[in-house]
């Protein structure tokens, strides 16, 4: 891939700009299907939904930063303030929703990017393919976010959750606004966030808690932890997940940046524990997620890792494109 050039049979799919606000330019990305075939790494889903590509709330931890790059745009800031919104022609969507029934597979909405992140409250794409959702029983759907617009949908979702599965699940990383509001400028404060998870139980929404990442030294403390488990158990959430912090090219130097001007006195400790690879070394990683186990345990708050997560890998493996 050069940089900035679009990925082959990226370019033609790149349309005009929509809308413009507050510094943020929203453009339209045509799609053939906005439900994709997961190919990759196990995980407990086989189906991705992405209504957008970009996300203005800007956590400098994303891991999908990089997507950008295959549109041709590498400025980091980009992926942040040049947002694409895919269409969704309603007839379509049910017909991509009853192929992933037959599958038996779940479908995650906001695998890369986040489906209620600011440019749904006008696009609605991710409402419309609830809406598509609801006319076809019998599907397993999970949803993650960091955005209090989930509470817009609470009565579709119950409306959805009727005639098929669906959990919510609300990423929350720390329980410091302050702290919040460096790693995540642009996201709600975490007591909404845990607000819009009570509105979701008061309906009978199933929602679990993802603290994801954990971020070393940062969020990995044993208050911040259990503040973040009593809160979403106080929530009504029915379960909690958590994964440390994984570092790919295109968020590593945008997450070196930010601690370097935030946490200097981190940079030393991170160079050390991310030294050649993605990944903290697995001790480290293993001793924060037996923290979390323990600490759900003694607040009353079941858990499971990632890797506890059925493998839903389709047995055909398709590209993954969105
Ligand atoms: S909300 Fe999710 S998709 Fe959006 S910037 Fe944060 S981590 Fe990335």
């Amino acid at each position: 891939m050069k940089p900035g050039v679009a990925a082959p049979g990226m370019a033609a799919r790149l349309g005009s700009t929509v809308d413009e606000r507050r510094g943020v330019e929203y453009r339209e990305l045509k799609s053939k299907d906005l439900l994709n075939r997961f190919n990759g790494r196990p995980m407990p889903f086989g189906w991705t939904v992405n209504p957008y590509r970009g996300c203005e709330m800007a956590c400098r931890y994303c891991f999908a930063r990089y997507t950008h790059d295959f549109l041709g745009l590498n400025d980091p800031r980009a992926f942040e303030r040049t947002i694409y919104v895919k269409d969704a022609d309603r007839a379509r969507l049910v017909a991509e929703l009853r192929r992933a029934r037959r599958s038996g597979q779940v479908i995650a909405l906001g695998t890369a990017t986040d489906p209620y992140q600011p440019a749904e409250a006008k696009f609605e794409v991710t409402r419309r393919v609830l809406e598509a959702a609801r006319e076809v029983p019998g599907l397993s759907l999970s949803i993650t976010t960091k955005s209090t617009l989930v509470a817009r949908d609470a009565q579709l979702l119950r409306q959805v959750g009727a005639t098929s599965e669906v959990t919510v699940n609300l990423s929350v990383t720390t329980a410091d606004p302050a702290l919040a509001r460096r790693l995540e400028p642009r996201a709600p404060r975490p007591d909404l966030r845990f607000a819009a998870m009570r509105a979701l139980a008061e309906v009978g929404v199933a929602s679990r808690l993802f603290i994801m990442p954990i971020l070393p030294l940062l969020t990995d403390s044993e208050p911040n932890l259990r503040a973040l488990l009593i809160a979403a158990r106080d929530a009504g959430a029915v379960g909690a997940e958590s994964n440390v912090l994984f570092l790919r090219p295109g968020t590593r130097e945008t997450f070196f940046e930010f601690l370097a001007t935030d946490f200097p006195r981190l940079v030393p400790e991170y160079s050390r524990l991310y030294a050649g690879s993605a990944y903290v070394p697995s001790g480290r990683a293993r001793e924060i997620d037996e923290r979390v186990r323990r600490l759900a345990a003694a607040v009353g708050l079941a858990t499971r890792r990632r890797a506890d997560r059925p493998d839903q890998r389709a047995p055909r493996q398709l590209n993954l494109s969105w």
